[in-house]
């Protein structure tokens, strides 16, 4: 059985945001984040990110317990408590290094208090990487892919308006119905040096025609042995 594919969804908001912690800090920098999940879909949203009173260094970033309290106490006071429960990301950046779970990244995931924890962790490059650790009914940790929501992107009804209205995708080739009109449009090609016989002129046209008759038996067997040759070659 394969299992279901767990997807950790970011919208372009909240990557500008993690971006702008990630280069503003010129050191590791790190915090937590409310999530929700999609049971059907068996995927993870990020709702928001915040950070919390820590201590940076080079390759280090130590969040404090007390300003985790803070952060709960902000709920609370704000009369949001449900949303404590939902603080079940942590996420951090490793500045201009590579985006992965270090030994210390891994023993945070083991040593988190509550159930379960997504990580994140992020680099100034946008690169990404992100895993799931699970205590119920035993420890388990995996990776879970990352994808950034670009979909989810402001104005998005004006930006598709704008290029329905403004974009016209202009056609080439007429679409080619069958094998003998694809070999009359190679030869035709070849005959007026690369030109589509869609945007001959009547005269460019009469000319490769009137080829076309003067050996059309020997043009045809010669075009489909081509044709075949090439078809057979995958
Ligand atoms: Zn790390």
């Amino acid at each position: 059985m394969n299992p279901p594919k767990t997807t950790l969804w970011i919208s372009p908001e909240i990557l500008s945001k993690l971006m702008y912690y990630a280069w503003s800090v010129d050191a590791e920098v790190g915090g937590y984040g409310r999530l929700s999940f999609d049971e059907e879909e068996n995927d993870i949203f990020i709702e928001d990110v915040f950070i919390v009173k820590q201590e940076v260094c080079q390759t280090e970033c130590t969040l404090s317990k007390e300003g985790l309290s803070e952060l709960f106490e902000e709920f609370i006071a704000n009369g949001e408590e449900d949303k404590i429960g939902e603080v079940t990301l942590w996420w951090h950046s490793h500045k201009d290094m590579a985006a992965f779970f270090s030994g210390t990244d891994d023993e945070c995931m083991r040593t988190w208090p509550g159930k379960y924890v997504v990580s994140l962790v992020i680099n100034r490059k946008m690169e990404m990487k992100a895993s799931l650790m699970t205590k119920t009914p035993l420890l388990i940790v995996g990776d879970i892919d990352v994808r950034i929501d670009w979909l989810d992107v402001p104005n998005r009804e004006k930006i598709e308006e704008d290029i329905e209205k403004k974009v016209i995708e202009t056609k080439t080739v007429i679409p080619i119905k069958n094998k003998q009109q694809e070999l009359m449009h190679n030869y035709a090609f070849n005959t007026a040096k690369g030109k589509s016989f869609h945007d001959m002129t009547d005269d460019e046209w009469a000319k490769v025609e009137k080829e076309l008759d003067k050996d059309e038996e020997k043009f045809w067997e010669k075009y489909v042995d081509e044709y075949l040759e090439e078809d057979f070659k995958m």
